[in-house]
């Protein structure tokens, strides 16, 4: 299948990536931004979690730092909205204005609309209401609520940037490595079935939904 190239080598690229959590992120479209950043793009990422506080913080901004090493710019920004409360924070709404004045992304990496998390879900609402004339990717993160859907974008991934992205994620979550699902096992299977899903070369890939795109 033809691809579609938005992150080309040499071209610069402003990219603004949303999670509710300090992992979301990295789970959802890690794999990409090192993809991005290794095929030569200049990418100016501004990378915001929105719930991130004492401990979480630090694995939060620690991990920015390693999965945008070699991008042109970053700037990260965390947040500390309480975890699980989203939908009932209207001053989230205010944060979303506010950061619409900081910065003016190509392309947005944000929750997707059926996610079964609230805080997931309210991250992508709030970024298509905020964001009306912007190329949104919308990432998946898989979890117990068994919430997986059919992405209709990919981005394959070759084999060393998949076992880098899995490293990552083990060197800087260590909060996390007791939960049951979190485990290479895990990301390396999703990205294997998307990667058969869209004929990837090295076998893996990550998987988008988008709601609308422009073809040039
Ligand atoms: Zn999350």
């Amino acid at each position: 299948m033809r691809a579609l190239e938005i992150a080309r080598p040499g071209e610069p690229l402003t990219v603004l990536c949303l999670g509710a959590h300090s992992d979301d992120i990295e789970i959802g479209a890690g794999g990409t931004l090192l993809t991005w950043i290794a095929g030569g793009a200049r990418l100016d990422v501004h990378w915001c979690v929105l719930s991130a506080t004492g401990p979480r913080a630090d694995e939060a901004g620690a991990s920015a730092e390693a999965f945008l090493a070699g991008a042109a710019s970053k700037t990260i920004e965390l947040a500390a909205f309480q975890d699980g409360y989203f939908p009932y924070r209207p001053e989230l709404k205010d944060w979303f204005e506010g950061l619409k004045q900081r910065v003016r992304p190509d392309v947005i990496l944000t929750h997707r609309r059926d996610d079964g998390h609230q805080d997931h879900r309210e991250i992508c609402r709030l970024t298509s209401n905020s964001f009306r004339d912007h190329l949104i990717l919308e990432y998946e993160v898989p979890k117990w609520d068994g919430d997986l859907g059919q992405p209709n974008m990919y981005v394959p991934l070759s084999a060393e940037i998949m076992a880098r992205k899995c490293d990552l994620l083990d060197a800087h979550f260590g909060s996390q490595r007791s939960k049951d699902w979190f485990d290479a096992e895990t990301f390396r299977g999703l990205a294997r079935l998307r990667g058969m899903e869209c004929r990837a070369p090295e076998r893996f890939a990550e998987g988008f939904f988008v709601r609308k795109a422009l073809l040039g």
